[in-house]
């Protein structure tokens, strides 16, 4: 008897770990199983480390951006676009590593924990990715920032749909330039400057320190500001862009007057200022959806009034990354939902029925929404001028970003408030010089690409 209970006792102490063998493979396949599949040695996917079959990328028009045609890999049909596109799509090796080749690879690869990727070697392709991005409007982006490099990006605001994603320099992927990695023009190409990018942001961080202002100044609306051109701060100067007398808190935002929004950024201090800054997103690990955004970052001096005062109105240490403040568009145009730009339409058989569903990103008072998109709307009407963006109700901020050894950023972010065109813009032109320039041009050229295709 004795001898029978030992017996069944290793017995059960061979099935239990055998079962916790089961359990601890099973779990590295769930965990490991699409890494494994889509490993570089897999001849199926890969072949020399470079991708060759998976599925098709279209864009949201149902353009192909990227395909696999006998074991090749075969990209967008006009040069213009596969430039336009180039870090959005990603290269087949994926060194652009947030493109969506490397991103989503195992999607494309058709992996899926049942199948393995059964389709891909059944038939040669993977499952196919539908973008958001509108490939002709991201061509329109490209030429409108000229021969400057730069990004732009533009997003539905009542939808999240990211529809222009652009970012220079670039390159063509089937005619990869032979001084790619040497030459200096190409300096940051494989960097993706609308999710990896950040930027000096200039004036258009007065939007925030506005944001800050709105919620903890209760009779901002009835202040003045005197401005002679630089303010005391009482450890140094901050300087202005012009000297604009007296001015209400709407007018300094329209004159983007310095000396006014240094004082307001001292009156709030640090503390309420980061706040603010905090809660729609700064120094924060960010996603736009399944892509990883670099931190926007804030952290306003304590002890320097100067400083403090700089970096409320966009300088100093303060930096921005263009796809977050896209965001903060989002939410002061939507009435204070602010939806995380999303690069994909479809992907997978339940998108496809059921379409993906937004995420929110930036959340804001909707009362605080409504009274910066009054400040944005009056500074077209004010300042900048309605036929600077015709027949597109725009409602926007110009920033010229001031650098230490180079000519300032020029810099734009807005919306239409057409309902029928719910789209916000962000642009950065570097070393363009003033807001008004190149990045305010360059908005209004793509929202009208919207305006005569829609
Ligand atoms: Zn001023």
């Amino acid at each position: 008897m004795k001898k029978t209970v030992r017996r069944a006792a290793v017995l059960y102490a061979l099935v239990a770990v055998f079962l916790a063998g089961v359990i601890l493979l099973t779990a590295q396949f769930i965990i490991k199983g699409s890494s494994w599949a889509n490993n570089k040695a897999n001849r199926h996917i890969y072949s020399s480390g470079v991708v060759t079959n998976a599925g098709t990328i279209y864009d949201t028009n149902g353009r192909v951006l990227a395909e696999s045609k006998n074991g090749k890999r075969v990209f967008a049909d006009s040069a213009a676009i596969r430039k336009a596109v180039l870090h959005a799509v990603g290269d087949t090796s994926g060194v652009i590593s947030t493109g969506t080749h490397n991103l989503y690879r195992s999607n494309l690869s058709g992996f899926n924990l049942f199948n393995g990727i059964y389709n891909l070697k059944k038939t040669g392709t993977g499952n196919s990715i539908t973008l958001n991005l509108d490939s002709g409007a991201c061509r329109a982006a490209y030429e409108a920032l000229g021969k400057y490099n730069g990004t732009v990006v533009v997003c539905n605001y009542k939808t999240g749909a990211l529809l222009v994603s652009v970012s220079k320099p670039s390159y063509d992927v089937n005619d990869v330039p032979d001084d790619l990695r040497t030459n200096e023009k190409y300096d940051g190409v494989f960097l993706d400057k609308a999710c990896s990018g950040i930027y000096t942001p200039g004036s258009i961080m007065k939007i925030v320190t506005a944001v800050c202002a709105i919620e903890n100044i209760p009779d901002i609306y009835s202040r003045t500001f005197e401005c002679e051109g630089e303010y005391e701060t009482g450890d140094g100067v901050v300087v202005c862009n012009g000297t604009h007398g007296k001015v209400s808190f709407q007018q300094a935002m329209n004159q983007s007057c310095n000396c006014a929004f240094a004082e307001i950024s001292i009156e709030l201090g640090a503390a309420k200022l980061r706040a603010t800054a905090e809660s729609l997103g700064f120094n924060k690990q960010l996603y736009a959806k399944e892509v990883p955004l670099v931190k926007s970052r804030f952290n306003p001096s304590a002890s320097s009034k100067t400083e403090l005062g700089w970096a409320g109105i966009g300088q100093s240490t303060t930096y921005v990354n263009p796809i977050h403040f896209l965001a903060i568009m989002n939410a002061i145009a939507n009435g204070g939902t602010g939806y995380a730009p999303d690069r994909i339409k479809q992907m997978g058989a339940i998108t496809e029925f059921m379409g993906r569903m937004p995420e929110t990103l930036v959340r804001m008072n909707p009362d605080t929404a409504a009274q910066l998109k009054q400040l944005l709307r009056s500074n077209v009407t004010d300042k900048y001028g309605e036929s600077k963006f015709p027949n597109l109700v725009m409602c926007g901020k110009t920033g010229t970003a001031e650098l230490d050894d180079a000519p300032s950023h020029s810099v734009f972010a807005g919306f239409s408030s057409r309902d029928d065109l719910p789209l916000c813009v962000v642009v950065i032109a570097e070393n363009a010089g003033w807001g008004s320039g190149v990045a305010a041009n360059t908005a209004n050229s793509v929202l009208q690409y919207f305006l005569d295709n829609n």
